[in-house]
């Protein structure tokens, strides 16, 4: 963390609310510290694929396609702030499991893991949990609670479980299967970002 991006988190909060997001959950917003307040900036634009000027990706339009992409399992994904441009890409995923190296899909959990790195296939970091729709801070997460990124979702998840997201909000996805992160080739497949064969898997999975 370097001292010239460091921002006292009550500047990070007065900022959101400027932004109009005022309802972050408790405790975050009673925390107190510093943080790397522009770290997200210097991440990869990552929703952009090729042209910077025509992004080939659509941002979801539809809610519940949105959640269901979120929760298909192995999502990754871009949330942008229209108003500001400030933008976090994350990934959610079942645990991989050691013996078979495939996702465990029967855990009942995902991970929630932030781009923190300039490779967007591999500089993820983990930082909290989903259990039954709930985002909670993970106790071995390598951010901190109050990074920017954290916070961020923490309000982006309780606002999709909720329906109630702000139009100014966008999310893309990265051109990839929210089930089974294959790149996805059906036109038709690439608004709901989830692949035709995991789109008629009949137990959801
Ligand atoms: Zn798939």
């Amino acid at each position: 963390m370097t001292t010239q991006k460091t921002l006292h988190i009550r500047a990070y909060f007065r900022a959101l609310a400027r932004e109009g997001v005022t309802d972050l959950p408790n405790p975050l917003h009673k925390r107190t510290g510093t943080m790397d307040y522009f770290a997200h900036l210097e991440t990869p634009r990552a929703a952009d694929t090729g042209n910077a000027s025509e992004p080939a990706i659509p941002a979801f339009e539809n809610a519940a396609e949105l959640s269901a992409f979120c929760n298909a399992g192995n999502a990754t994904f871009t949330i942008v702030s229209e108003k500001t441009g400030k933008r976090f890409t994350y990934r959610v995923a079942f645990p991989t499991d050691r013996a078979t190296g495939k996702l465990d899909r029967s855990s009942g959990i995902m991970f929630a893991s932030a781009l923190t790195g300039p490779d967007n296939t591999k500089n993820y970091s983990y930082f909290g949990n989903i259990r039954r729709d709930r985002f909670e801070v993970g106790r071995k997460s390598k951010l901190a609670a109050d990074a920017p990124s954290v916070v961020a979702f923490a309000w982006f998840w309780q606002a999709l479980t909720q329906q109630r997201l702000p139009p100014s909000l966008k999310v893309y996805h990265m051109g990839r299967c929210g089930r089974c992160n294959r790149p996805l080739t059906v036109p038709e497949s690439i608004k709901a970002g989830i692949g035709p064969e995991c789109a008629t898997r009949s137990d959801g999975f």
